[in-house]
C-alpha cells in the first residue's frame, strides 16, 4: 500500500505531515513528499486530511485494486471516495463523516 502526492495539487498546507503517525511525509519547497513510499501501510489519515485532492491511495493488487487510485473530497459532512480505476472509469462511494470509521 502506498500513496502518491500530486504536486501541481499540492498547495503546502503540511496539515497530511502532520496527522501522518509515521512521520512518513516530509516538505521541501512548500510541497509534500512521501521520500519512501513503500513504508506507508495504508492508515489513509493523510488521503482525509488533504482538502486539495492531492493526494491519492494505491489500491494494490493486493487487496484487488489492480492499479486503481482512491481519494476523497469533502462536501459538508459527507465524505466523497472517489476511485479511479486503471481503465479510466470512475466510482463514488459517499459516507457521513460520522460514520466514516465504520468502515
Ligand atoms: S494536505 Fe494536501 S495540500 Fe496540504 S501539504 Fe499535504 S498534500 Fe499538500
Ligand atoms: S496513508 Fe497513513 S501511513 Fe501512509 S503516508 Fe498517509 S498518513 Fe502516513
Amino acid at each position: 500500500m502506498s500513496i502518491r502526492i500530486n504536486q501541481e495539487a499540492c498547495v503546502g498546507c503540511l496539515k497530511c505531515i502532520k496527522v501522518c503517525p509515521g512521520s512518513l511525509i516530509k516538505e521541501k519547497d512548500k510541497k509534500a513528499y512521501i521520500k519512501y513510499p513503500k513504508d506507508c501501510w495504508g492508515c489513509v489519515s493523510c488521503v482525509k486530511e488533504c482538502k486539495f485532492d492531492a493526494i491519492d491511495f494505491y489500491l494494490g493488487a493486493d487487496i484487488g485494486g489492480n492499479a486503481s487510485t482512491m481519494n476523497v473530497t469533502y462536501e459538508g459532512d459527507i465524505l466523497h471516495w472517489k476511485i479511479k480505476k486503471s481503465d479510466g472509469t470512475v466510482k463514488t462511494i459517499d459516507v457521513f463523516s460520522k460514520d466514516s470509521n465504520k468502515y
